[in-house]
Parts: C-alpha cells; structure tokens; sequence
C-alpha cells in the first residue's frame, strides 16, 4: 500500500478528464492558490501522462489516495465562470454512475469539440494593435517603399484597442499580407480577446419573423377544453411533476407546449424542449420561431462545430430562453431553467446505442426537472411502456387530448390479407385500388415501407449468387438511381453489376425498397407527382424541407417513405396511409419489437386524415390472424399495450424487471466469447443476478468485427446497479479485455 499523502493544505481538486478511467483525476490547486478557488464546473489545463489536456473541475476533496509527489498542480483555470452549474454536475455524475461510464468521457461527450480543445467560452475575435514602435515609424513616415503597410500603420496607430480582424476585412479583404509585415517589424500585434457580451446574440437563432416587418403571427387558437385542462396542469406545477401528455397526432400537444413555455417565459424562466433525431423538423422550429419573440438555440446532431459552439454559449449565458435539442441537448446549461419538454418520448433516438455513454435522454430529462425542480412533460401518442407503468405506479399524471373536434373520427385501419391478395411488386390490388379512390376523390397517399433503396437483395437468377457484404452477414442493398450497392450497416459502397461476377448471367434486384415502390407507383400513375422520403433523399439540407413543401401544397399526391414519414409532419390531406412491411415486426427475437410496431403502425396511421377527412390506414400482411395486430386493430393502441406490458409482467421484462446487457466485438472470432466468458466468470454467482449467454449477435458480424453478448437480468434497479458496480471494475481488469471493444448497456433499447 503506498503511504497517503499528507493533507496538503490547500486541498485537492478533482478533475473529469477525456480519458477511459473510471474515477476523477486529482491535482494540486494552481501555485499559489486554494482549491476552493478553483469552483467546480470550471476547465482547468492540467498535466497528464507527459502530455498536456483540458478537464472540468467536478469536485474537491481534503486528501488524495496518490502519494504527494504524484499530485501534480492545475497549469491554468480557463473560465472566469463554471461552464456547469453544480444541477447539471450532478446530473453528469449521476449518468457517469448509473450508466457505469467513466465521467470524464461523459462530461466531455457534453462539451462542445471547441471548448473540450479549450476555446474561450465567450465569443473571441482578433485585433490588431498598434505598438509603440509602430507609433514611432508611423512618426518617422515609415515604411516609405510599402504602401499598403503604411495604410494599414495609419489606420491602427491611433486607435487604443486596436481595429478588429473583422473591421479590416470589409475595409481591406487582403490586410493581412500588411498586417504580418507590420508584425514582423514589430510595430504591431494580433490579439484574441472576448467580445462585448451579446454581439454574438444571433448567430445561433434566426430573427423572429415578426421583427423583421412580416405580418403579424396569427393568433394563437383557443385552446380546447382538454388543451385548457392540460396546460392549467403543467402550469400549477410547483416543484418537480412529470406529466404524460398523451393523445394522437395532430390532436394539439404542440399547443400546449407552446403554452407552457409561454407561462414560463413570462415568469422570466427558460425551456428545454427534446426532440427526436429527425423530428425536428422546420415546421416545429417555425412554429416556435413565429410564437416566441424571444431567442431560441437550436443544438442537433447535423450541425457543424461552430454552430454547435454557438448555440451552447447562447444557452449557457442565458441569452436563449429557449433549447430546443436532440438527445445530448439535456445536459446543455440552461441558467433558470422552469421547464422541460420531451416530444415523442418513446422514440428510439433518445437512447444513445452506440460508442460513448448509452443513456436515456428521456430519463435524463426527468432526473434533472426533480434536480432542478420543475415540471417536465412527456409527449406522445404511443407512449412507451417504461412511460404507461409509471403513469400506472402513479408517478407520472396523465394529460389525455383526444383527436380534435374539426378532425374526422380516428382513422380506419384494416389488413390486407396478402396470401388472397399476392403483392405484384410490393403492392396488392386492394391498396392500389384504393390509392386510386383516394386520389380520385381529392385526397393524398402516403406508402409506408421500412427499407430504403431500390432492392434488398441482388440475385443471379442463373447460379444463385446473392451480392453479399464482404465485412457483414448481410447483404448489399440495391440503390439504382445511383446505380450502387451499398450495405446499411457498414456502409459499404460498391458500382452496381450487370453481370454476375461468378457465372457471368444477368442478376436481377429481388423484394422491394422505397426506391422501387416509387418507381412501381411512377409507373401505374403516370400522371401523379410522387415524392419519396428516407434518408437518401433527405441527405442535403433543404431536401427535406421541399419534399415536405411538395406534399403539403398538394403538388404531390404520393408520398412513398421510411420511418421518416412518420415523424411529426402535418400533412393535413393525406387520407390513405398504406403500410408494406408491417410481418418484419411480428416475428423478431427483440422483447421490444412488437412495441415499436404497434408504435409505428399508430404513428403512421396518424398521417391519415388529419382534417376535415375521414382517414383510411391498409397494412399489408402474411399473418392477419397475429394476435399483435388483432389487438391493434380491436382495440388501438391502449389495449395493445395493456396486454403487451402483462406479458412483460409475467416474464420479468422490463419495465417490471431489470436488463443490462455487455457487448463486446473483436476482429478475431472467439476474442469476444472469451471475454464474455471470463466477464461471466468474473461475476461469480450474484444474489438476485441472472446472466444469459454469452451468444452471438443477431447479426454477429457487421464491418468486419463479430459481435457477441452477455444479458444481465435482475428484477430491481438498486440490486443491478450494486452487482454492475463491481462487475464494471473487475470487468477493467481482464487480460481478455484488452482483445476487444466492450461496452455496458444499462436498460438497453434492443437485445439482439
Ligand atoms: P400535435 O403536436 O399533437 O401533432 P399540434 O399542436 O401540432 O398537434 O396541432 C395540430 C394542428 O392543429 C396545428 O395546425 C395546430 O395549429 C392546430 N391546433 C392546435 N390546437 C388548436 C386549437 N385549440 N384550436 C384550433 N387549432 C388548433
Ligand atoms: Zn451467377
Ligand atoms: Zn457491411
């Protein structure tokens, strides 16, 4: 055991650094100063391992476990104020432990790139001073033979701050060519300072439409009495409350945020609101734009460094009343916070599920609202069942819209039984009749397929050769605008063949993507405008936004897309939605397959009939008779997830039991067996602990790594945490976790 350090007297400082370790890093405070003098939340430039690095000052203690001479002190404290405030620490130290990942990855996974490399966290630009020595030569008529220097000496001699980088570049585009002669004279220097606070105040919002001459925003609608109810609700809300705001699409939740945030707004708080990775959407961003004159900061996973930079510094000064934000967006600082908003809560896209620290953004939200007191509402029309059992056990109140009075009754979903119907190219005739009703009587169509591209298989209808990806167990999808075969999981790229490259025959593309439904469709309604929406066609900025704009000025009647389609768009003349694929939910292995189906199914079924229209929802299927879509169609979504989450009971599933499931992947076959096989070993026989596995991954191989994993069942929370304590530790110390990637998955989305 080596000695403990003596206490120094000034205290240790705790510091959460980049770095795959499990605790803080301890240092001596600055030369000179206490370590109450280094506030937690702020960076500091420490030493580490012969090199240098940025780490977040989370706390302090009176001695460390290293020796003394091992502590070394803090080289620098980069901000004046904590980047965190002590809130939103603790909501990083409690996802560090919970989710059992090292909190120097977590606190830095919530930092910007630029200020975790240690940019100043105000907004800095540079200016060119004028030194003595330039006074003097300015004096002197120096520099006689340039010109241009000369020029640029005259105009920052007399100017004390200097001219900012930006002021010469309107004035001059190519000063600085000058400027570093003048600097290498030594008559002048460039200097990077902060700026007047609020000079940056726009960059990361757009003007309110109302303040830049637009007519005036409509009026708000008055609320119905059940938006009346709602929002009386959020707003008495005093302290911590979790609210499910549940009701169909189109039935008004967007109202009542908008009002809630209203109220605290007025009370001279601020909102977070959580979105889904693509649910946010232009419409919502204008929606909020055109209500609040306030400014609003956007944070989301497509946004470049500097935008992302922007955002955050306008969320953290408190110059944005309101965050609107995908997943990692709720561990942004948000000084008064009085609200926060998680919209579609059940989606899969607030679960982190690869690389990093695999936390819940939607329970995240609910920890900090009770950190920091404040109501948080969850929104959704198919809630999840993690969600429907705490409204059960009475933890969360229940705010229920029912479809608007101006809307039609709930669509009508019925199956088309594909075995008296066979699909001629994805598609049976009772759906393109309909299509063809549907467009005949002046409504919309929206075809729903989960798979994008043009085929899922290419096939040699001579020897049988199927295009395979070489690094998956999975075959490469047929793009054929592009003219490619790419694989969806590791993104291979390949020139689509004409030939089969083993026999030389022609291939042929076998089942159907939205790709190929579109085309199908193009063909039989010639004189349609169709429109298509996966993430192939929404992969350039504004794409999106005209597909969008296409269906919503009725220029086009078809609408062919992936779960993209299903995603708080408002498409009030759609009046058929048509599932394809709905059989690929019934039979998965996943525990939460048929919830995400029955969720899918109800949200695109949403689509349908939005306005005055009465809505018709057609799903394909094989299996009419699966007792998952009987209960659907008897009784919607409630009755589903009743029986759904008895079944979960039964078996100890989640939400009822508890699961934890150890990834692990390696180039070489039997690496990831074996440290799962030691991982079990290392775990010996915990009380309350059932561990199933180690077995491959459903797709066991997937850019030339093999998965394989360890599930970790338990029936309480407290008991699984205090087994994963330990496990993770003993976990770090296996020879055979040098041999692979591993990763803890705490309440993990999927199984498989
Ligand atoms: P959701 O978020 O549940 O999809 P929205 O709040 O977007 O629902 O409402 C759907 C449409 O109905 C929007 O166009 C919205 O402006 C309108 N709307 C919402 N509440 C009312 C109301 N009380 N009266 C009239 N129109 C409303
Ligand atoms: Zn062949
Ligand atoms: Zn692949």
């Amino acid at each position: 055991m080596p000695e403990r350090a003596p206490t120094p007297e000034r205290g240790i400082v705790r510091v959460a650094i980049d770095r795959p370790l499990r605790t803080a890093f301890d240092y001596q405070p600055p030369v000179g100063l206490a370590a109450a003098a280094v506030p937690a939340g702020v960076r500091v430039r420490v030493p580490v391992g012969g090199s240098r690095t940025v780490g977040v000052v989370i706390g302090h203690a009176e001695r460390s476990d290293l020796p003394a001479g091992r502590l070394k002190p803090i080289e620098a404290i980069l901000d004046e104020r904590p980047l965190f405030d002590p809130p939103a620490l603790e909501l990083l130290r409690w996802a560090a432990g919970y989710y059992h990942h090292p909190i120097g990855e977590v606190v830095a996974a919530a930092l910007p790139r630029a200020l975790r490399a240690g940019a100043p966290l105000e907004v800095c630009a540079e200016f060119l001073l004028c030194l003595a020595a330039g006074v003097a030569a300015r004096a002197a008529g120096e520099p006689r033979r340039a010109p241009r220097q000369r020029a640029l000496l005259e105009r920052i001699a007399d100017q004390a701050g200097g001219v900012s980088a930006e002021a010469l570049s309107l004035e001059s585009p190519d000063w600085r060519a000058a400027g570093r002669a003048l600097i290498e004279r030594g008559w002048a220097r460039l200097e990077t300072r902060p700026v007047a606070r609020g000079a940056a105040a726009s960059e990361a919002t757009a003007p309110a439409t109302h303040t830049t001459g637009a007519p005036p925003p409509p009026a708000p609608p008055t609320l119905t009495p059940e938006q009346t109810v709602a929002v009386a609700a959020i707003n008495a809300a005093t302290g911590f409350a979790a609210f499910v705001l549940q009701g169909a699409t189109g039935s008004g939740k967007t109202e009542v945020y908008l009002r809630a945030v209203e109220q605290q707004l007025a009370l001279g708080r601020r909102a977070l609101l959580l979105v889904p990775e693509i649910g946010l959407t232009p419409q919502l961003l204008a929606r909020f734009r055109e209500r609040f004159a306030q400014p609003i900061a956007v944070l989301h996973s497509a946004l470049g460094d500097t935008e992302r930079l922007a955002a955050w510094r306008e969320a953290h000064a408190g110059r944005a009343a309101i965050l609107i934000g995908t997943r990692s967006a709720v561990f942004a600082p948000l000084p008064a916070l009085g609200l926060i908003i998680v919209d579609e809560e059940h989606d899969s896209s607030f679960k982190q599920q690869e690389g990093g620290c695999r936390y819940s953004a939607r329970d995240l939200a609910v920890l900090r609202a009770r950190h920091a007191q404040v109501a948080v509402v969850l929104g959704s029309a198919t809630p999840s069942f993690e969600t429907l059992r705490n409204l059960e056990a009475g933890r969360y109140q229940r705010l229920t819209l029912p479809r608007r009075a101006n809307q039609a009754a709930a669509p009508q979903l019925a199956l088309i039984d594909l075995r008296a119907h066979p699909p001629r190219d994805g598609l049976a005739a009772p759906v393109l009749r309909a299509i063809e009703r549907h467009l005949g009587t002046g409504g919309q169509a929206l075809v729903y397929i989960n798979r994008r591209g043009y085929a899922p298989t290419l096939l040699c209808t001579s020897c049988g050769w199927i295009a395979p990806c070489h690094a998956c167990d999975a075959r490469l999808t047929v793009h054929h605008g592009a003219a490619r075969l790419r694989c969806h999981y590791c993104g291979a790229d390949e020139p689509l063949p004409q030939r089969c490259p083993r026999c030389g025959y022609a291939v042929k593309p076998v089942g159907q993507g939205t790709e190929r439904i579109e085309a199908t469709l193009a063909g039989l309604f010639p004189a349609e405008r169709l429109v298509r929406l996966d993430r192939d066609t929404a992969r350039r900025p504004g794409e999106l936004e005209q597909v969008m704009q296409a269906v919503l000025s009725g220029a086009a009647r078809i609408l062919v897309g992936t779960q993209m389609v299903t995603k708080g768009h408002h498409f009030p003349d759609v009046t058929l939605v048509a599932v394809l694929n709905a059989d690929q939910g019934l039979f998965s292995t996943d525990f939460r397959a048929a919830e995400r189906l029955a969720q899918t199914i109800i949200q695109v079924a949403g689509r349908a009939g939005r306005d005055a229209r009465a809505g018709e929802v057609l799903i394909q299927t094989e299996y009419p008779d699966h007792p998952l879509l009987q209960s659907l169609l008897a009784g919607g979504y409630e009755s589903f997830a009743a029986s759904g989450l008895a079944e979960r009971a039964a078996a100890h599933w989640p939400p009822f039991g508890r699961l934890a499931l150890l990834r692990a992947s390696a180039t070489r076959p039997a690496a990831a067996f074996e440290f799962l096989e030691a991982a079990r070993q290392a775990a010996g026989r915990p009380r309350d602990v059932r561990l199933l596995g180690p077995v491959a991954a459903t797709m066991a191989r997937r850019a030339g790594r093999h998965h394989a994993q360890l599930l970790v069942e338990c029936p309480g929370r407290a008991p699984l945490q205090h087994f994963l304590a330990g496990w993770v530790v003993a976990l770090d110390a296996l020879p055979a976790a040098r041999r692979v990637r591993w990763a803890l998955d705490v309440d993990p989305l999927d199984t498989q």
